[in-house]
């Protein structure tokens, strides 16, 4: 082939519900009382024959979280995609509620859930994971990364990587060790997924409310104003692992600061 490879052709995928204490997510009384449910996105690229998945939601992993849901395989099927398709699997951290899809249980063992599937993310995240004991009942990522390993199908990506042509994996320092985004060449232009730089779509004006999330706040906050001063002045559209919508929005300037903003999904 000569020239440019064609764009990225990106679906948003809805893969999972936590709920989660409104406090966690913003002062008392913001978002009201009791649970909200938390969105667990991932992101379809398909481009030809060529069908990669950016997170993969909490997958089985959800049974460690009381009352959360995987819908992982319905958001598949609904994208008209089927697992067995997917080739390329792209980690922006190692949480449960993103590397948990990648396995499923066959014979009482973790398996691969994609097969065909070759598992990527930034080494800081998975060298962080290999051999480490869980620091939380949540912390997941050693053992997942122990079923990745046993199969095979991990590798290690670093900063500006391109795991498939017109993927670049970007370094999102702060949230987790090792945790990433990734640019994505669209037909519209690039597509920034930020990972988990923010868990509720109210984070994007008031940063200072996620940093009970991160487990280096100050580097996370830095990494946050950037990206966000970024994506204002490019106006590129975003995805993320707990933002809302079933269609990318955009991060703007507002009031000295910044807002989220939904895409109309009648002007996509
Ligand atoms: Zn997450």
């Amino acid at each position: 082939m000569i020239g440019r490879p064609s764009p990225w052709v990106p679906t948003p995928l809805h893969v999972g519900r936590l709920p989660i204490a409104a406090e966690r997510l913003a002062p008392t009384g913001v978002l009201g009382t009791g649970p909200v449910a938390m969105p667990v996105r991932a992101l379809l690229l398909r481009r030809g024959r060529r069908t990669v998945l950016v997170d993969a939601g909490p997958g089985e992993l959800v049974r460690h979280w009381p009352g959360g849901d995987d819908l992982l395989g319905p958001a598949l099927a609904a994208a008209e995609a089927d697992g067995s398709d997917v080739d390329l699997v792209v980690l922006t951290h190692l949480d449960f509620d993103h590397v948990g899809g990648t396995l499923a249980t066959v014979g009482g063992r973790p398996r691969p859930a994609f097969p065909r599937a070759r598992v990527v993310a930034l080494g800081d995240g998975v060298r962080a994971a290999r051999g480490a004991s869980p620091s939380t009942p949540l912390d997941l990522g050693p053992e997942a990364v122990a079923a990745l390993d046993a199969a095979d199908v991990l590798e290690e990506l670093a900063d500006g990587d391109e795991p498939a042509p017109g993927l670049h994996v970007r370094a999102l320092p702060g949230h987790r060790p090792g945790h990433a985004g990734l640019d994505v060449e669209t037909g519209d232009g690039r597509l920034v997924h930020v990972g988990d730089l923010f868990h509720h779509e109210l984070h994007v004006a008031h940063p200072d409310w996620h940093d009970a999330f991160d487990s280096d706040p100050a580097t996370a906050r830095r990494t946050r104003s950037a990206v966000m001063r970024e994506l204002a002045t490019g106006g590129h559209p975003c995805v993320g692992g707990h933002l809302p919508g079933d269609v990318p929005g955009r991060i703007v300037a507002a009031d000295g600061g910044f807002a989220w903003r939904p895409t109309d999904p009648g002007t996509r």
